[in-house]
C-alpha cells in the first residue's frame, strides 16, 4: 500500500491500467462503516483508493474541526489490512491553496435537515468531493448511506457536474446495539452512548409501524420521536419525514419512498441516522 501526500504524487501513482479505480473518501479515525465501504471497492474494482482529509470547509466556526479524532497509524493498518492499494493524506493546503475561494453548492439539497442545522455544511462537502474526484479520477466512488443527506448531494453535484464517476451508495454499518458506527461515537459518556441506542430504537418503531400499513407522515414522525423523547440526555435536533430523492418534507400520506432521518444531541455530540421506507 502506497502512502501519497501531494497531489502530483497521487497522479503519477494511479495507474492508467488499472481500471476501473475505486475511491472510498473519508475524514479518518476509522471504524467499520468505512471499511464497509472499502470491502465494497475491493469487490468491484482493480485499483482501490483511499483518502484521509479532515475538511475545513465542512465545519463552521466553533465545530469540532480542531478535536475530531484522528490517529492516522491506526487508520493506515487498518486500510492496508482490508487492501487498499493507494491512500491519499494531503495537508490542508494541497488542497485549499491560499486565496482558494471557489465553492460548489448544490443549491436544491442543501439547506434542510443537516444544511439547516450546519450552514455552509454541504458546500464544503460538494467542494472537497470535487476536488478529490479531479485528483483521483476514479471510476467508481463508495459512500455509505449513513450520510443519506451527502449522498444525495453527492449524487447531484456529480450528474450536475458531469463527471465520469459512478456513485455507489453503501448500507449502515451499526455495533451490536443498533447504534450507527461513526467517528464521533467516541465523545459519548457512558450513560450517553447507553441511551444512543434510542436513535435506531425510533427508525426500527416506524419501519415496523410502516410495515404494518402506517402511511401517515405525521404519526410515523411521532413513532420515530418516541423511543427518543424516552432518553433524558437525548435532544432532538430534527426528526424529518421527506421525499427520498427531493428531501422536502412529507405531509399528508406517504405514496413514494421517503427517507426518515434525524440529527440527535448528547450533549454537545450531534449522531445522525436514518431509513428509507418504501411503499
Ligand atoms: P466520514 O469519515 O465520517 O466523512 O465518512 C466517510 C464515509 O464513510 C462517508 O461516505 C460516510 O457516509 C461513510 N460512513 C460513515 N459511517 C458509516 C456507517 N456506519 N456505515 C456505512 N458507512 C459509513
Amino acid at each position: 500500500m502506497l502512502v501519497v501526500r501531494s497531489a502530483g504524487a497521487l497522479r503519477a501513482a494511479r495507474s492508467e491500467s488499472a481500471a476501473p479505480v475505486g475511491f472510498v473518501p473519508t475524514m479518518g479515525y476509522l471504524h467499520e462503516g468505512h471499511l464497509s465501504l472499502v470491502h465494497a471497492a475491493r469487490a468491484e474494482c482493480r485499483m482501490v483508493v483511499a483518502s484521509i482529509f479532515v475538511n475545513p470547509t465542512q465545519f463552521a466556526p466553533g465545530e469540532d474541526f480542531e478535536r475530531y479524532p484522528r490517529d492516522e497509524p491506526h487508520d493506515l493498518a487498518l486500510l492496508e489490512g482490508a487492501g487498499v492499494d493507494l491512500v491519499f493524506v494531503p495537508p490542508v493546503e494541497e488542497l485549499y491553496s491560499p486565496g482558494d475561494t471557489t465553492r460548489v453548492t448544490v443549491s436544491a439539497l442543501s439547506h434542510m435537515l443537516e444544511g439547516a442545522r450546519r450552514p455552509g455544511h454541504f458546500d464544503g462537502v460538494a467542494t472537497v468531493v470535487a476536488k478529490l474526484f479531479h485528483i483521483v479520477r476514479p471510476d467508481r466512488a463508495y459512500f455509505g448511506q449513513k450520510d443519506a443527506q451527502q449522498l444525495a448531494v453527492i449524487r447531484h453535484m456529480t450528474r450536475d457536474l458531469l463527471l465520469p464517476v459512478t456513485v455507489v451508495g453503501c448500507p449502515t454499518v451499526r455495533e451490536p446495539d443498533g447504534l450507527a458506527c461513526s467517528s464521533r461515537n467516541v465523545y459519548l459518556s457512558a450513560e450517553q452512548r447507553a441511551q444512543a441506542v434510542a436513535l435506531s430504537g425510533g427508525l426500527r418503531a416506524a419501519e415496523a409501524a410502516f410495515a404494518a400499513g402506517e402511511r401517515d407522515a405525521e404519526v410515523l414522525r411521532r413513532v420515530a420521536r418516541a423511543p427518543i423523547e424516552a432518553r433524558p440526555l437525548a435532544s432532538i435536533d430534527y426528526l424529518s419525514l421527506a421525499d427520498a430523492e427531493l428531501l422536502t418534507e412529507i405531509q399528508g400520506r406517504v405514496t413514494g419512498p421517503v427517507l426518515l432521518s434525524m440529527a440527535v444531541a448528547f450533549g454537545a455530540t450531534h449522531l445522525l441516522d436514518n431509513t428509507t421506507l418504501r411503499p
